[in-house]
Parts: structure tokens; C-alpha cells; sequence
């Protein structure tokens, strides 16, 4: 049932109005989405709590970065 221009906000369907989905689309993407690794500079870092991230391409887990100062 999920539209792709919905992406991870079709799960509310029509609910909360247009712009603050649009808003959840733009927040979920950096949460959920793949990040630059600062040690070995590959695109594999992920998400796995509030500021911790991890490496599944050199293992490696730090913290950092809890907010993004873009949105
Ligand atoms: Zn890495």
C-alpha cells in the first residue's frame, strides 16, 4: 500500500497533513539512511542508537552525532 513518494512516512497514509510528513521523510533519511565511516572512508555506517553509530563495512562502533544541524 505504501506510495514511494511516501518513502518512510507512508506509514501514517493521509494522517498529519502533507508538510510535516514531508518533515519526517527529510529526518528519517539521515537517520535511517548509510553514512560516510571516518575511519576507513566508506559509505557503510549505520545507525544503531541515539549518537551510536557502526561501521558493517570495517566493524568499527563510535559515538558522535546525535542531531543534524541541517534540518
Ligand atoms: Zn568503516
Amino acid at each position: 500500500m505504501a506510495l514511494k513518494k511516501l518513502g518512510s512516512a507512508g506509514r501514517f497514509g493521509s494522517r498529519y497533513g502533507r508538510k510535516i510528513r514531508q518533515k519526517v521523510i527529510a529526518v528519517e533519511k539521515v537517520l535511517y539512511g548509510k553514512h560516510k565511516c571516518p575511519y576507513c572512508k566508506k559509505n557503510g555506517v549505520k545507525r544503531v542508537s541515539n549518537g551510536i553509530w557502526y561501521c558493517n563495512k570495517c566493524n568499527s562502533k563510535y559515538a558522535g552525532k546525535a542531531y543534524d544541524n541541517k534540518l
